[in-house]
């Protein structure tokens, strides 16, 4: 007999919405969520807005109440690491945490997340160089802005912008060090990096592109400079690294599964080990199509978090959603619906120079991404489009004189 419960390996986004999914859709498996955090599931976007900036509390992070567990009867098992695990043929496994808590099970969903990329320079285990991922980071971070003059953010991706917005609007010497020629090189198109660079600019933080750091110099314990790779010093007593996360894929290793910049699952959930599933950032997706891609974001957490619940109740339904996102920056708001990874068109709608645009994503005519910047409603059009399955007119979009819902053409 196999045994009945269901492991839930990861008490993030994800692993939250696994169980959540489990008892909305009926199941009264026996359901364990363990996470290595000693606290409840939480919210991680605030930790680099309004956490950081003290406007969000703790408490209001948490994304269901003790009670919801309680009442659902899940039982989540906090500040426990699972470091083994093994299944056998029959589809029982055995995870085994750090201080030797075991935990079988007969479903497993695999929520690990990530950790921070390092740098590997000199002087990196300096204080006052820190990273982002977790509730402890944020304090720390929080803390060592208020005493900072100088901060340096290493990373322009959309960690490291948020946070110099942050440091920025507390009035800190502000300046962001990206490796590549152009700011969220990874999920926007030029038009808009340009965009969040001067806008940056024009909020009084220095943008460095086409730099990396060769290392940091400290006092003996506090960082006091950052080395730059074009030999230039920058003063520093705080460094936010924000260059991207490590996927936690060791459990998955252990078990065999296919592993490709994260645990490879297809539109179901599933890994390699059908009767393993995994979700949210320590995952890769494969498209199907030949291309395995990551999407970092609560919105894939979420939907994929969904559909592997599904799959864990015998029912897989492949992810249908839309991918969204969004990054608050100053007083911008950017929502990104949909992907723009292969688009051949870019349509740019409005006057950047105005702070309230939009970008549009084409690829042979037909609308795959929008990236709205203060423009709510064309995300929320281009949404529905991507949705419903309508389109918009490459031609005609750019006419701000028009709005763009009355340019939708709804399917067929
Ligand atoms: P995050 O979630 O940490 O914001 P992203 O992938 O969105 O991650 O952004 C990370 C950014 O850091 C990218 O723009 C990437 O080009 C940049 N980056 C990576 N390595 C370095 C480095 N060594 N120095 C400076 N920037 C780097």
């Amino acid at each position: 007999m196999p045994h009945p419960g269901i492991l839930i390996i990861g008490a993030s986004q994800a692993g939250a919405q696994v169980a959540a999914s489990l008892r909305e859709g009926g199941s009264t498996a026996p359901v364990t969520l363990v996470g290595a955090e000693p606290r409840l599931p939480y919210q991680r976007p605030p930790l680099s807005k309004a956490f950081l900036t003290g406007r969000a509390t703790e408490e209001s992070l948490l994304l269901r109440s003790a009670d919801y567990y309680r009442d659902h009867d899940i039982d989540v098992v906090t500040g426990e690491r699972v470091t083994d695990i093994a299944l056998d043929a029959d589809g029982t496994g055995t995870a085994t945490t750090r201080s030797g808590r075991s935990f079988g099970f007969g479903g497993l969903a695999l929520t690990t997340g990530g950790t921070p990329r390092r740098l590997t320079v000199p002087g990196a285990g300096l204080d006052g160089v820190l990273h982002l991922r977790d509730i402890d980071d944020a304090l720390r971070l929080r803390g060592a802005l208020d005493a900072a003059r100088n901060v340096v953010v290493v990373g322009g991706g959309f960690i490291g912008l948020e946070a110099a917005a942050v440091a920025r609007a507390l009035g800190k010497e502000v300046v962001v060090v990206e490796a590549l020629d152009r700011l969220l090189a990874r999920a926007v198109a030029p038009v808009t990096s340009d965009f969040y660079r001067a806008a940056h600019e024009r909020r009084g933080a220095r943008v460095l592109l086409d730099r990396g750091v060769v290392g940091f110099e400290g006092d003996g314990t506090q960082v006091t400079s950052v080395a730059l790779s074009d030999g230039s010093d920058v003063p520093a007593d705080l460094v936010l690294v924000g260059i991207g996360l490590v996927p936690h894929t060791e459990l998955a290793e252990r078990l065999g599964l296919r592993v490709e910049a994260g645990i490879v699952v297809d539109a179901c959930g599933r890994t390699s080990d059908p009767r393993v599933v995994a979700a949210g950032d320590c995952t890769s997706l494969d498209t199907g199509d030949g291309r395995v891609v990551r999407i970092e974001s609560v919105g894939n957490a979420v939907a994929q978090a969904r559909v592997a619940a599904g799959t864990l109740a015998g029912s897989p339904a492949p992810l249908a959603a839309v991918p969204w996102f969004w990054s608050d920056q100053a007083d911008l708001k950017l929502q990104i619906a949909g992907l723009g990874t292969g688009h051949d068109t870019v349509v740019v709608r409005g006057d950047a120079s105005s702070e309230s645009f939009s970008v549009l994503y084409f690829r042979e005519g037909g609308i795959i991404a929008v990236d709205a910047v203060n423009a709510p409603r064309d995300y929320m059009v281009v949404k529905r489009v991507l949705e419903t399955g309508g389109s918009l007119p490459l031609d005609r979009v750019g006419d701000t004189g028009t709005a763009l819902k009355d340019l939708m053409v709804r399917s067929a």
